[in-house]
């Protein structure tokens, strides 16, 4: 099947507001063998949105939208797209009554009169019910058998109606051993595109007639095979089969799969060993700390941590020599050494992770340049340094730090874990 994404709405051109929805849209449908072959995206403007879908009709005759069934004057999808059906609106009073109930048990007053506009639905539409907002989706289909489906923009609403009502819906016209378009990711931290495509050497180019991304980030390179023609359960073992053969390449490299989260997966690595954690940050600012503590049940793991910007925030908080500091500088290996032992010390925990670095875009120099970053963990006494000079722009070059902390958590654990030690790199 084959279908249209428009997005509606002035914040998507300007650039304020990102597509979310068209993305996630995308993947969604994509795993469920449905074809996005075009997105479309439009201002707050009834002629635009009438042309967009209208256009979008006659090519693939299946299309949702999103965005713009709210209250306000700027929401006029609904209008809009019923006129391309020739039909007119119609005030629901099943959905006012439920308008009016909402309002009176959320915000304890009556409905304002602008929303009752919400209530006012295409002549001839399927009302698609929205357990997560007020606006409830709106489906139109013509005589030919071509559909819209209106869907709301707020991400979290739209999100919740796809899993709710359109995805089963679909799923019951597509064919049951029909093709899906099936993605599977291994990630990677610690290691360049060049060097991974030469550790897979055949593999490069494709595993099994699958297509292969490498897709770099601030998180490393995510290697991502697609399968684009197989139904469900052969392209799952297909791809099960394929990213096996690439981990044996890459090897421990590799730390996750999908959405795998390196902080996530630390703490859980953590809290198998009945180890804790304290951060003792300086270029970072609390990054590493805030990816840690985002991780649900880290309270049990990750006892607290430092943010010792200022040199004498590093002596006087962390116990960091000023001596040292002024012998090395604070981006150094003793002062990140030190960093690490100090805040595990000083918070009693079994791990502490030392960061301290120059993010820029000043403060380089030849011998130090933007992008140098010294992290450093003190694992109940035994300490590990490294260095690296990280890419990007300060936010980045930040977030960089932070994912080599966390990946030298990682690497300390394998050491743990195999007596032979792991000596890939660095
Ligand atoms: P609307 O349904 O047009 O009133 O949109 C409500 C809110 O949803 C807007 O303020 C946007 O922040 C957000 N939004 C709308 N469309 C999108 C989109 N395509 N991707 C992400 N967020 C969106
Ligand atoms: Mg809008």
């Amino acid at each position: 099947m084959e279908l249209e994404i428009v997005t509606i709405g002035d914040e998507l051109l300007l650039g304020f507001t990102i597509d979310t929805n068209a993305a996630h849209l995308g993947r969604e449908l994509a795993a469920l063998g449905v074809r996005i072959v075009r997105r479309t995206t439009c201002g707050d403007d009834a002629d635009s949105i009438k042309a967009a879908v209208r256009d979008a009709l006659e090519r693939t005759g299946a299309v949702i939208t999103t965005g713009g069934l709210g209250p306000t004057a700027d929401d006029m999808t609904k209008p809009a797209i019923a006129s391309i059906f020739g039909q007119g609106m119609r005030m629901d009073d099943e959905i006012l009554a439920a308008l009016r109930a909402r309002w009176l048990k959320r915000f304890g007053h009556e409905l304002p009169a602008s929303n009752e506009q919400q209530a006012m639905v295409p002549e001839g539409c399927t009302i698609l019910p929205n357990r997560h907002g007020s606006a409830p989706g709106i489906r139109l289909e013509d005589a030919q058998g071509r559909w819209v489906i209106m869907l709301p923009g707020v991400p979290r609403e739209m999100r919740g109606m796809l899993a709710d009502t359109v995805i089963p819906a679909l799923r019951d016209r597509l064919p049951t051993n029909g093709p899906v378009i099936r993605s599977k990711t291994l990630r990677t931290a610690n290691i360049a595109e060049s060097a991974l495509a030469d550790r897979l050497g055949e593999l490069a180019r494709g595993v099994n007639g699958l297509s292969l991304a490498y897709l770099p980030g601030s998180d490393g390179v995510d290697l991502r095979l697609t399968s684009w023609e197989l139904e469900a359960r052969e392209a799952n073992r297909t791809l099960d089969d394929a990213a096996a053969q690439l981990r044996a390449k890459v090897g421990r490299f590799v730390y996750g799969e999908s959405d795998d989260d390196l902080a996530a997966l630390m703490l859980a690595e953590c809290a198998a060993r009945n180890a804790t954690v304290a951060v003792a940050e300086s270029c970072t600012g609390g990054m590493l700390g805030m990816r840690l503590t985002a991780v649900p049940g880290s309270s049990r793991t990750v006892l607290g941590g430092t943010i010792a910007y200022a040199n004498a925030v590093k002596t006087r908080e962390l116990g960091v020599s000023a001596e040292v500091i002024d012998a090395h500088g604070a981006v150094s290996e003793p002062v990140a050494r030190a960093m690490a032992t100090g805040v595990r010390l000083r918070f009693g925990s079994t791990i502490g992770l030392g960061i301290t670095g120059i993010a820029g875009p000043d403060g380089g120099t030849p011998d130090k340049p933007v992008g140098t970053v010294w992290v450093a963990i003190d694992n109940d006494g035994e300490v590990h340094a490294v260095r690296a000079v990280l890419p990007g722009d300060r936010h980045e070059i930040r977030w960089r730090a932070a994912q080599l902390a966390l990946d030298r958590l990682r690497k300390a654990f394998l050491r743990e874990q195999d007596a032979e030690g792991w000596t890939a790199r660095g």
